[in-house]
């Protein structure tokens, strides 16, 4: 994925969201993978979190092929299995969570942790958009 070429909000609304208490800028980094534009919400989260802005990619490297999706810190970089993943706000979160633990130390957290975060924003989602229904017993659980 070429840099800059897929997020559609631009630098004033990136600012607007920014802006917006936490349980509003949870649900709207939700709403905007549910809307396929993932680039946006990774791209806002790195801004929240001060990270450089890491890498995604479809399609997995030898060896890893069994994760739903791979966060490597050395290339800050999450790589997704397959286009599914890639707009499935559980697992983008849950990758999100160990870029942001990787910038600020040298572990990427608990799997644990991770899929906590990732449920944290899908909450604030679900109780702002009401006709939304997360299955929380379909959590994917070989998200690496
Ligand atoms: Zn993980």
């Amino acid at each position: 994925m070429e840099q800059g070429s897929g997020s559609s909000v631009n630098s004033d609304s990136f600012e607007d969201f920014l802006l917006l208490d936490q349980p509003r800028f949870k649900a709207a980094i939700v709403k905007l993978i549910l809307t396929k534009d993932t680039e946006s919400a990774v791209e806002l989260l790195s801004r929240k979190y001060r990270l450089r802005v890491p890498k995604l990619e479809i399609g997995h490297t030898k060896g890893k092929k069994t994760a739903l999706a791979v966060y490597s810190v050395s290339a800050n970089s999450i790589s997704f299995a397959d286009q599914n993943y890639f707009f499935d706000p559980f697992v983008v979160l849950h990758e999100m969570y160990h870029c942001i633990r990787s910038s600020s130390g040298h572990h990427r957290g608990t799997e644990k942790n991770a899929d906590r975060f990732a449920l944290d924003y899908i909450e604030n989602y679900s109780r702002i958009e009401t006709t939304f229904r997360f299955d929380f017993s379909a959590i994917p659980t070989n998200v690496d």
